[in-house]
């Protein structure tokens, strides 16, 4: 066994149906003016944002609502929102919707909270600049509500944001943007559509295996990972074709919630460094579709070039797949690959790049931007990985 130092930021989870109706208490814990974060329409549609407000008038919070986030948020969208926390004085953000809404709350925190009178941008704070600004403990404190299962973004301390002019997607790395307190309310779960469960429910998947594998993988990681890969099994089918099995979707949010955990000290590797510059040359394709057309060549080439240890752990996740593994061989290990694309069919995710119109001539500048953007998740894979094997996956996953 590896030595690991195992890490997890202060986390209180409250968990269950009805539970957006503790936000006002929480949030009063924080101050008294909120700045509220959600996409554009379906948290309002829902009838959950009236709500929300309500719960937080109730105890007497002030409420600004910024809900102009869209899937991939931009720097711009992250610089705006904390203007407004700037200037309305904002003492607490709440993320309230999918990974992009709290994404935005948690990097909101940091540029409103580190504002010293002159502009400043999110990109600032970026690994993508030369000497990043640090990210101290004057980061806004964050509440997050998770509307999808989903990113673990209510429980992990990343935050992810586009340059839509470098066309990078990075993730922003602080356990002082990890959110005080998380709401997983399988009310407003429940409200996904089949398509929204089957990508956000693979973004879980991936998490869980990509931990697995990972070089910054632990026992305690690992277990984690295990359970989860086990639920996400049983129950993303299920959620996916009947949204309304409520079971399916507590099972779902637990499998999120450990991956999540996953995230915070293990570290995702190849297919969510592939995937960030798919999204950031083509935004309309979401993280879960990108990460469904790559996953499964990543996960040949990894058990092809893999040690022992990663062998054993594709043979894992095909054996809780449903099976039968003899031995720990990168034969029987390739079966992982059959089980995850079992799952992809049974979530009608069974894409490759092509259907999203991705052209070859991009792949240059994608590998230029997973080098300078994931970097860490390219370490983290189990197997060494050149710019050549990257532009190898892209064409495979085509
Ligand atoms: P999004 O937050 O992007 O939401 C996707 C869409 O679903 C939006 O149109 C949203 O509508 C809608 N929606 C959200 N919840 C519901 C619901 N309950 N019912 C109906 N519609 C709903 O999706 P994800 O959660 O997948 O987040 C993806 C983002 O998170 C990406 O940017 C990804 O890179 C990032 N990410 C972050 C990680 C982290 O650790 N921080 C890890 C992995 C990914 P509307 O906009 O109107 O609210
Ligand atoms: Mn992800």
């Amino acid at each position: 066994m590896r030595n690991f130092r195992y890490y997890l930021p202060a986390n209180d989870i409250i968990f269950g149906s009805g539970s957006l109706s503790s936000v006002g208490v929480e949030a009063k814990r924080f101050g008294k003016k909120a700045l509220l974060v959600t996409g554009k329409s379906s948290m309002k549609r829902l009838g959950f944002l009236e709500k929300c407000v309500d719960f937080l008038k109730k105890e007497g919070l002030e409420v600004e609502h910024y809900g102009e986030v869209i899937s991939n948020p931009t720097v711009d969208i992250v610089n705006r929102g904390a203007r407004i926390a700037i200037e309305k004085n904002c003492d607490v953000i709440i993320g309230f919707g999918g990974g992009s809404a709290i994404d935005t709350a948690k990097n909101i925190a940091v540029v409103a909270g580190h504002f010293e009178g002159k502009d400043i941008s999110i990109w600032e704070f970026s690994g993508a600049v030369e000497n990043p600004r640090p990210i101290t403990s004057k980061t806004l404190p964050v509440i997050a509500i998770t509307s999808t299962s989903g990113t673990g973004s209510h429980v992990s301390r990343f935050a992810v944001v586009t340059n839509e002019k470098t066309r990078e997607k990075m993730g922003i790395l602080s356990p002082f943007i990890c959110p005080k307190v998380s709401i997983v309310d399988i009310d407003i779960i429940s409200c996904m559509p089949p398509s929204l469960t089957s990508k956000t429910g693979f973004d879980v998947m991936a998490h869980l295996t990509e931990c697995l594998v990972s070089r910054r993988s632990n026992p305690i990681t690992d277990f984690y990972c295990l359970k989860g890969v086990e639920l996400v099994f049983e129950y993303l089918p299920r959620a996916y074709r009947n949204g309304e099995d409520l079971e399916a979707r507590e099972n779902m949010a637990i499998a999120d919630t450990l991956a999540g955990w996953a995230l915070v000290t293990s570290r995702p590797c190849l297919p969510h460094a592939m995937s960030h510059p798919v999204s950031a040359f083509y935004p309309e394709v979401d993280h879960g579709e990108a990460l469904a057309a790559l996953t499964c060549e990543c996960v040949r080439f990894n058990i092809e070039r893999g040690d022992e240890e990663t062998v054993r752990k594709y043979c894992e996740i095909a054996r809780i797949g449903g099976k039968n593994i003899n031995s720990f061989t990168k034969e029987e290990a390739l079966k992982s690959i059959d089980v995850i694309k079992e799952l992809l069919e049974k979530i009608d995710l069974n894409v490759r790049l092509r259907d999203f119109g991705v052209k070859e001539e991009d792949f240059e500048g994608m590998v230029r931007s997973a080098f300078s953007t994931m970097r860490g998740p390219i370490e983290a894979n189990p197997v060494d990985v050149s710019d050549r094997d990257i532009i190898e996956l892209y064409k495979k996953s085509m």
